[in-house]
């Protein structure tokens, strides 16, 4: 069992919602105090935040929208979640920083990886907003690159409501089976798509660990953190 110092927390829109479109602040409390304890335990944390809960650039694009421009939409929405997500763990007496980047100096930070280390380094909270500020990515490889550039140890990756990584969607196949582990070769071969294939490359060829587990369950986030075996460890 390996405790990490240093962690990516991949919040998918989802959990801002609670699996509605919008924000669930009652869900966003929850997950904010688990994330105060944790990072008041001295361990340094860096968040990338999804944006699910209000827009995704591929649906925009099917209901006709331009892709480019339904993508930013995608990156703005980010944003949001990061400002609530913000409020509720500096409520809980952690203090934080968004860096975006896309720039929006009223309300966060550019992206400037030293300053998040330092960040850190000081016992703050970082929070990712506006993906990589580049449409036709998602904030499952920006999760990976931030990780990378940053120096975190593991990527954990906060699901709503889905435990870890299933042969097939456990929502739609009661027969889904779950793995413990996976390799990243493993999970390409099988086209799954609980992250998406770029981000899953990206961890792979820099030899960075994934841990898919469920946020709904109270203290999850500092199981991971102290690297017991939930969810499903997906390594090279
Ligand atoms: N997005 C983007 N570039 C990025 C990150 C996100 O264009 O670097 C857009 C994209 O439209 C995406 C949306 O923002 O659908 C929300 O992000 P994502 O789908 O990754 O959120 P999650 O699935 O984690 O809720």
């Amino acid at each position: 069992m390996v405790a990490y110092k240093r962690v990516l927390l991949k919040l998918s829109g989802e959990v801002f919602g609670g699996g509605e479109v919008g924000l669930d602040l009652d869900v966003i409390n929850a997950t904010a105090a688990e994330i105060a304890e944790v990072a008041k335990s001295g361990v340094q944390i860096a968040i990338v935040v999804g944006g699910g809960n209000f827009f995704r650039g591929a649906e925009l694009q099917q209901r006709g929208m331009e892709r480019a421009r339904a993508d930013y939409m995608g990156m703005l929405g980010t944003v949001m979640n990061c400002l609530a997500l913000q409020d509720f763990i500096e409520k809980h007496g952690v203090e934080t920083r968004v860096q975006t980047a896309i720039a929006m100096g009223q309300v966060a930070e550019p992206y400037i990886p030293r300053r998040a280390i330092r960040h850190m380094e000081k016992g703050r909270v970082v929070i990712f907003g506006a993906g990589a500020g580049m449409p036709f990515f998602s904030t499952d490889t920006v999760a990976a690159q931030r990780a990378l550039e940053t120096r975190c140890e593991v990527i954990l990756m906060g699901k709503q409501g889905v435990d870890g990584v299933y042969d097939s969607d456990p929502h739609l196949n009661p027969a889904a089976t779950k793995f413990d582990r996976l390799s990243f070769d493993e999970y390409l071969a099988r086209d799954l798509k609980v992250a998406d294939a770029t981000g899953i490359a990206m961890a792979r060829d820099n030899r960075m660990d994934m841990v898919f587990f469920n946020l709904s369950t109270p203290g999850t986030i500092g199981r991971a953190v102290r690297g017991e075996k939930i969810g499903t460890l997906v390594s090279s």
